[in-house]
């Protein structure tokens, strides 16, 4: 009889939670209509130009792709103005955080640093690799504690986690304190890498300033991620990108699964970067509607973080509920919004901004479940 026995690390592994699926919900609570504002995706929805994209290459998907994904990359290194050579496509950002961790860094020999809370998959994956990971918790205001990262950060670190906006605060820190931090890693461990994961940098009220992609200043010891599943629409195609030293670029490439970036993925990124009209329409859209989505919850007494991207983590008022109970009453009038025990924010909730409707009903369902 066959005895299914796992790895220790897969054992004890407790999975990523996504935020609930509009099916889910809609079969739970017999409920028509649903807004989903859990899981950051883009409020315009899909842009025309990547429909038709997508419907133009339908019958195309008999065949593989391109080894290296040559047309993507090379629409990328010109929207960035990077080096081919330092660009690199996966399946999703998940893909590359995945691969990253497994490129560089061995269970046996080194450790991985990142921050507490911070987005779930950088601890799973590398718990799924085996590595050893050194956490720092966040500040009170949920600002990066850069010295204590530092101090992680030992002879046996191979790379560093870096979200900027973080998810789930939405904090951003000024360019010249990544900097400095990338400078004083790299005087510490010359084979450390800083990864910063910039799924939400264009969202930013100033994305040129707060960028180190968009600056054109990233040290040598710097790799950049950012994905098509937030400002371009394309979540559920999964497709993501990153920058990196062209040496460790060269490495993921022959590490990566050969086809990881499916056909339509890539025609659809290909649209995407030449639809400039939906990706303003979405920028102008989060950074209004995340304007007022903060005044009116401030209004209602909620304690609100200011965001760079394009949710918000906000607090209830004290003795107005609990956040699982706010959660669920939402739920129940078709609104799904994010809970973050998964992140050890038991009381705080994440709201995706979405379009203009949506965000309306999101404050009446607020409105009515703190009068009640
Ligand atoms: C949404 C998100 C991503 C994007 O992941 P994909 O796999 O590209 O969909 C990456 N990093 C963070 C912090 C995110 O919140």
């Amino acid at each position: 009889m066959y005895i299914c026995s796992l790895r220790s690390q897969i054992e004890a592994l407790d999975p990523y939670t996504p935020g609930l699926s509009i099916d889910e919900i809609r079969q739970k609570y017999g409920l028509t209509s649903i807004i989903k504002m859990a899981s950051n995706e883009n409020p315009l929805g899909t842009s025309p130009l990547v429909q038709e994209a997508i419907a133009r290459h339908a019958g195309d998907v008999f065949r593989y792709p391109r080894g290296g994904n040559p047309r993507l990359i090379e629409a990328l290194a010109n929207h960035h103005g990077v080096s081919r050579n330092s660009l690199v496509v996966g399946n999703g950002s998940d893909e590359i955080i995945d691969l990253l961790i497994r490129i560089l860094a061995d269970p046996d020999k080194h450790t991985i640093v990142c921050s507490n809370p911070c987005f779930a998959l950088y601890p799973i994956q590398s718990r799924i690799a085996g590595v050893p990971l050194r956490r720092t918790q966040l500040k009170e205001d949920f600002s990066f504690d850069f010295e204590g990262l530092l101090s992680s950060v030992d002879e046996k670190t191979r790379l560093v986690f870096l979200t900027t906006p973080d998810n789930p605060s939405g904090f951003c820190p000024e360019r010249e304190h990544v900097l400095q931090f990338a400078k004083d890693i790299s005087k510490k461990n010359d084979h450390c890498l800083l990864l910063i994961d910039e799924a939400y940098m264009d969202f930013a009220p100033d994305e040129k300033a707060a960028s180190l992609l968009a600056g054109h200043c990233m040290p040598d010891n710097v790799g950049i991620m950012r994905t098509f599943s937030k400002s371009f629409g394309l979540a559920g195609l999964r497709l993501g990108y990153a920058v990196l030293p062209e040496t460790l670029a060269n490495a993921f490439w022959r590490a990566r699964l050969p086809f990881s970036v499916n056909i339509l993925a890539e025609e659809a990124g290909l649209a995407a970067l030449t639809d400039t009209a939906f990706r303003e329409a979405t920028l102008e859209t989060v950074r209004t509607e995340r304007a007022r989505l903060f005044e009116e919850l401030r209004a209602l007494g909620c304690t609100v973080w200011p965001s760079a991207a394009n949710y918000l983590l906000f607090a209830l008022p004290k003795g107005m509920g609990s956040a699982e109970d706010c959660f669920t009453t939402l739920l129940q009038a078709g609104i799904i919004i994010r809970l973050l025990k998964s992140y050890s924010l038991p009381s705080h909730i994440r709201v995706s901004i979405g379009n203009t409707q949506e965000n309306t009903a999101f404050l009446r369902a607020m409105r009515s479940y703190l009068s009640r």
